[in-house]
């Protein structure tokens, strides 16, 4: 087990599965305390069991639902007496041609990820000002740098996400607590799978059909996000805030 998070307490959002899951167990090898919240008993479960004896803390919360994020807050102050890191990372995608999407998918799309930012931020951040230090982490994605065929809303909620890090990054800059976004290019998750369905293809094929588009020419291990969101989450980048940092399997180079 690592030390770059030693003492630290952490919520997760979207924390039973996916890129939000290997977060979690990342951050318990390195000495946190979580808190993983998603809509699912389930998953969120199997993945506390998955980490030490009592490290991982599973509560149901749906972030876009004041109520729900309300009583995740209460659970999470109650259990860990505060929070050093929060990573933003439920998320939902939608896919289609933009003139077949029609705009209540838009909103829903912008409720959970980037209001949902809002919400559950909103709930942690007076503990960590009064503390004078703490760590945001919102998981973004390569569609809120750069535009992506077929995926106009989860393209437009995702630049929404990048451009509220900026501005959370300035607006807490002199609190102590930093605001950063990681901005992953295509990623072995159950969300592919959800991407497939909806563009009428096999998982397998999708994935080999979207590792082809890559300079790398493969797809990303969610830990290979999760190496990033320890790092943003210690005080190694306690000088780094309202970036954007993508690991684009090569997609994006700046
Ligand atoms: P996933 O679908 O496997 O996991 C998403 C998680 O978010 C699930 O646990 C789900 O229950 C939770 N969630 C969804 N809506 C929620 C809500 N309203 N309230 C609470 N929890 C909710 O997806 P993933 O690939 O692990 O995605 C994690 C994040 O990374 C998302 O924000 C996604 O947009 C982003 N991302 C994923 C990829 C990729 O290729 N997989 C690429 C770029 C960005």
């Amino acid at each position: 087990m690592g030390q770059r998070l030693e003492g630290k307490r952490a919520v997760i959002t979207g924390g039973g599965r996916g890129i939000g899951k290997a977060i979690a167990l990342s951050y318990v090898r390195e000495g946190a305390q979580c808190v993983i919240t998603s809509r699912n008993l389930d998953d969120l479960e199997a993945t506390s069991k998955e980490g030490p004896d009592g490290a991982i803390k599973p509560f149901v919360c749906d972030v876009s639902s004041d109520e729900s994020v309300t009583s995740m807050a209460k659970f999470v102050n109650d259990e860990l007496g505060g929070v050093d890191i929060v990573v933003n990372n439920a998320g939902i995608h939608a896919a289609g041609r933009f003139l077949d999407i029609d705009p209540a998918t838009y909103s829903r799309l912008y409720e959970v990820n980037v209001v949902g930012i809002v919400r559950v931020s909103q709930a942690f951040l007076g503990g960590m000002i009064e503390r004078g230090r703490g760590s945001i982490v919102n998981i973004a994605s390569t569609a809120g740098l750069f535009e992506s065929p077929g995926q106009a809303p989860y393209n437009a909620s995702k630049h929404g996400a990048v451009g509220l890090t900026r501005c959370m990054g300035l607006e807490l800059a002199s609190s102590g607590v930093t605001c950063n976004a990681i901005c992953p290019g295509f990623v072995d998750t159950p969300m592919l799978d959800g991407f497939a369905e909806l563009v009428g293809a096999e998982s397998d094929e999708l994935r080999n059909q979207l590792a082809k588009r890559t300079p790398m020419g493969r797809i990303l291990s969610p830990d290979e996000i999760a190496n990033l969101a320890v790092y943003l989450g210690s005080d190694e980048a306690s000088g780094m805030t309202g970036q954007t940092m993508a690991i684009s399997n090569g997609m994006r180079m700046s």
